[in-house]
C-alpha cells in the first residue's frame, strides 16, 4: 500500500480544562483534497496546528510521508492558516520577495511562477492595499506555494470571500490538486467539502465522527417507508432486498435506507409480494447530505 502523506494517530489536544481533540486517528492519502469538517470549535484548527508544528498535543502521534516531521519534510508542506500580514505599500512582488527571505522557499523564478498560478501576473507590480479580498487571498496561497511543495494546508480558504472570491479559490484548490498537489483544508461548510473535496474527516467537538472518501462518508441516500400487518416478518424479508444498507423502525412503519438512486418501488412492492407479504405503505423520502450531516453532528 502506498505511504500516507499524513498519519494521525491517536491524537489529543488539551488547553487546560478543555479537551479540543479527543484521540482522532485517520490517514490522508496522496493526491487527495481533504476536508477537514466539523462547527465552530470541533478542533480543525487545533489539528491543523498540530500537524504544522505551530502547537503541541497532549497526547498521540503524527507522521508526514511515514516519518515523524522534520526540516526535510516540512519543506514539503505549504500552508496558510490565517491570512498573513503583508505590507500594504508594497506589490505582490516585494511582498513574497519578503515572504521567501524569510522562509527561505523557492528561487527567484519561483515568484513569478507562483504568481502565474494563482492569476495574479498582471496585477504583480500593484500595491497589496489596492488588492480585492478574493485577491490578498489568492497572493497568501502564492506564498503558500512557494518553493513548491507536494502538500498545501489551508484553513478556512474562503472565510469572508464574497461568492466571486470563493469561486476564484476553489477552482484554484482543483487547480493544485490537478497538478498533483495533496490537499488538507479545514473547513465549516458542506457545501464547499462536498465541490472540493475527494475525502473528508467530520469532526464534533474534537471528536471524529467519520473519515474516508467524501461519496462514502457523505453518501446521499433514499429511505423507503414500508408497513405491513406483520413489521417484524417485512424486516426479516427485507434485509435480504438487494441494496439495502440498514432498516429502522419508526411506530408503525419501516424506514428503508439504500443508496441514492438504487430504490425502486415497483421492484419493492413485487419483492415483498412473492415472499407473502402484502404492503399497506410504500413511500419514498430522499434525504439530502445537509440531513446527514445535522444528523451526524446534532446528536
Ligand atoms: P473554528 O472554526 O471556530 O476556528 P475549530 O473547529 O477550528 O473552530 P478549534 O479552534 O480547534 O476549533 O477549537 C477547539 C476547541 O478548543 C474550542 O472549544 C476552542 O474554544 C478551544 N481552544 C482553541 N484554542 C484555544 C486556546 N488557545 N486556549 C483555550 N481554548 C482553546
Amino acid at each position: 500500500m502506498n505511504t500516507p502523506v499524513l498519519s494521525i494517530q491517536n491524537l489529543a489536544k488539551n488547553y487546560g480544562n478543555i479537551r479540543a481533540l479527543d484521540g482522532i486517528s485517520y490517514d490522508i492519502p496522496k493526491g487527495c483534497v481533504f476536508g477537514i469538517l466539523g462547527p465552530n470549535g470541533s478542533g480543525k484548527t487545533t489539528t491543523l496546528g498540530i500537524i504544522l508544528n505551530v502547537l503541541n498535543q497532549t497526547n498521540g502521534s503524527f507522521l508526514w510521508f511515514g516519518k515523524p516531521s522534520d526540516a526535510n519534510t516540512r519543506k514539503q508542506i505549504g500552508s496558510l492558516l490565517e491570512t498573513p500580514n503583508f505590507y500594504h505599500y508594497l506589490s505582490a512582488v516585494d511582498n513574497l520577495k519578503i515572504t521567501q527571505a524569510i522562509s527561505h522557499r523557492g528561487s527567484k523564478e519561483d515568484i513569478e511562477r507562483v504568481l502565474e498560478i494563482v492569476n495574479l501576473s498582471q496585477r504583480k507590480n500593484s500595491k497589496f492595499k489596492t488588492y480585492s479580498l478574493g485577491m490578498k487571498q489568492r497572493l497568501a496561497i502564492a506564498a503558500a506555494l512557494l518553493g513548491n511543495p507536494q502538500v498545501l494546508v489551508f484553513d478556512e480558504p474562503t472565510n469572508g470571500l464574497d461568492p466571486v472570491g470563493i469561486a476564484e479559490i476553489r477552482e484554484l484548490i482543483k487547480k493544485l490538486a490537478n497538478d498533483g498537489k495533496t490537499i488538507i483544508m479545514a473547513s465549516h461548510l458542506l457545501d464547499e467539502v462536498e465541490k472540493v473535496c475527494t475525502h473528508v474527516a467530520i469532526m464534533k467537538k474534537g471528536a471524529l465522527l467519520a473519515a474516508g472518501p467524501v461519496d462514502e462518508v457523505l453518501v446521499n441516500e433514499d429511505i423507503v417507508e414500508v408497513s405491513s400487518d406483520n413489521l417484524e416478518q417485512l424486516s426479516t424479508i427485507l434485509k435480504d432486498y438487494s441494496g439495502v444498507q440498514q432498516i429502522k423502525q419508526e411506530n408503525n412503519k419501516l424506514q428503508v435506507y439504500f443508496k441514492m438512486g438504487t430504490s425502486n418501488l415497483r421492484d419493492i412492492n413485487q419483492f415483498c409480494f412473492n415472499n407473502g407479504v402484502i404492503l399497506n405503505l410504500l413511500s419514498i423520502k430522499r434525504k439530502s447530505l445537509e440531513a446527514k450531516f445535522f444528523e451526524l453532528t446534532n446528536n
